[in-house]
């Protein structure tokens, strides 16, 4: 019965999101090559409000409704509450860890292919857009969507306090859309698929890995 719920996808987004995850990848590409009147251009496209209330209120609590619908459409159990809000200490990668697996990813999420920059490179567009143009507030609907999308997370694929190695082989990088959807649930528990296999489930997008590199240097 799982076959009601896409195994491939935490959350479904808007179909216009592509179209503003372009204007990103290309914001990104202009402000590379020194362009910040394009790069500015671009990011002024994309409805980050629309974006950071769709990650408020749908995308982090992907994981609840998700176990929700799998528990009233199939004979699983809804994992133990106390097995899921255990915590415990959990070990993340250092710098040169999150770039390599940043690099190992393509610069993209490991859950939905998402472009991804770090949070360093991030902050350069902001820099080069201006603050109005990116903000970054305290809160989720005072920031531009765009980070919940596009700014790179790092998630054990199988949670830490459930068994996870703390180790490049579990860790993948990750939108916060899909990091904070996904909670302290296991791909098994959200019937998602599940391959940890420590290489890139997406190909190499040449242009956005291109462009991340230019910002990058
Ligand atoms: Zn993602």
């Amino acid at each position: 019965m799982t076959q009601h719920l896409p195994r491939h996808f935490l959350t479904p987004r808007p179909p216009a999101f592509s179209r503003w995850t372009a204007d990103f990848m290309k914001a990104v590409q202009c402000a590379g090559q020194g362009d910040s009147t394009g790069a500015e251009r671009f990011i002024s496209r994309i409805d980050g409000l629309a974006i950071a209330y769709w990650y408020h209120l749908t995308a982090q609590n992907a994981a609840g409704e998700r176990i929700a619908l799998l528990t009233e459409f199939t004979d699983t159990p809804a994992p133990a509450r106390e097995t899921v809000m255990a915590r415990e200490q959990t070990r993340m990668p250092n710098a040169t860890e999150r770039i390599e697996i940043l690099k190992r990813e393509h610069w993209r999420c490991w859950y939905c292919g998402s472009p991804l920059l770090s949070k360093v490179e991030f902050y350069k567009l902001q820099g080069i857009v201006g603050p109005e143009t990116l903000p970054f507030g305290k809160t989720n609907l005072t920031t531009h969507g765009a980070k919940f999308l596009h700014m790179a997370t790092f998630d054990h694929v199988r949670p830490h306090n459930r068994g996870g190695l703390a180790d490049r082989s579990n860790i993948v990088a990750s939108c916060y859309a899909c990091n904070f959807g996904k909670y302290r649930y296991t791909m098994e528990e959200l019937g998602l698929e599940n391959t940890p296999d420590g290489l890139s489930r997406y190909g190499e997008l040449r242009s956005w890995t291109k462009a991340v590199s230019a910002l990058r240097n």
